[in-house]
């Protein structure tokens, strides 16, 4: 029996992040980010800064650059820790970005040497967070463009579409691959990908080092804040 392919949730209606699966087109003026604030660690959904601002979770296996792409996004050296020890922060991380977004930094999946409790508080904390969330518009799945497709990416990408949380994929340190070897390892990761989903989400190729897709990112990301409606006050 074949796998059932995943529909993208192109029409997840609460949040209008149907947009996050839209082409849109690059604009050709540069982006500035003048303003991150920290605002706290935060071990759950419920405990997390009240839900106005439209929001953006980063994600991947430790190791993956996450840290030096938020650093790199933002503008900024040392914002997210580079090299925090893997499986270490197990936090909700939130910035403010211009006053007008939130990025929320994950910690990374994949880590082989943490307990099995650390994996489960690790599994309620990030799933009741991307499940619960009302202002997250989307998560950027972040993949190391220089490895072989990892299971634990896959698992983690089927399990948001079972769950109808956008995504979008965001390929990390594309500067160490010359372009063909680039193209190769992107299309493995595609179509491992296409062994379970009907098509392919939005995917965005970055390198720390040369800021490569630092405009398109921040250009997806004020697109979409651009559509973001304030959710209603509670009365
Ligand atoms: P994290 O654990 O996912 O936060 O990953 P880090 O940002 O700490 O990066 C892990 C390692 O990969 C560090 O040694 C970084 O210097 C390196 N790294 C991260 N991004 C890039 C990149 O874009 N290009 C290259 N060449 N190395 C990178």
């Amino acid at each position: 029996m074949g796998i059932p392919a995943i529909d993208l949730p192109l029409e997840v209606g609460r949040f209008a992040r149907a947009l996050c699966f839209c082409t849109l087109a690059p604009k050709a003026r540069r982006m500035y980010v003048s303003e991150v604030e920290f605002i706290g660690s935060f071990p759950s959904e419920e405990r997390c800064p009240p839900p106005k601002l439209p929001e953006y979770a980063f994600i991947g296996r430790s190791n993956v650059g996450k840290s030096s792409l938020i650093n790199m996004l933002a503008g900024r050296k040392n914002l997210a820790k580079v090299s925090q020890k893997p499986g270490k922060t197990q936090m909700l991380n939130f910035f403010r970005v211009d006053k007008a977004w939130h990025l929320v930094d994950l910690p990374g999946y994949g880590y082989a040497r943490i307990s099995k409790k650390a994996r489960l508080s690790w599994q309620r904390m990030i799933w009741t967070y991307l499940e619960q969330r009302l202002t997250l518009q989307c998560a950027f799945v972040l993949i190391d463009a220089n490895v072989p497709p990892q299971e634990s990416d896959i698992l983690f990408i089927n399990r948001l579409g079972e769950l109808q949380i956008p995504f979008v994929l965001a390929y990390t340190k594309t500067d160490r691959l010359n372009k063909p070897q680039l193209e190769q390892n992107i299309n493995s990761f595609r179509q491992e990908l296409l062994r379970y989903w009907s098509s392919l989400p939005r995917e965005f190729i970055t390198s720390a080092h040369t800021r490569a897709g630092r405009e398109e990112v921040l250009n997806f990301i004020r697109e979409v804040n651009a559509a973001f409606q304030p959710l209603p006050r509670k009365k």
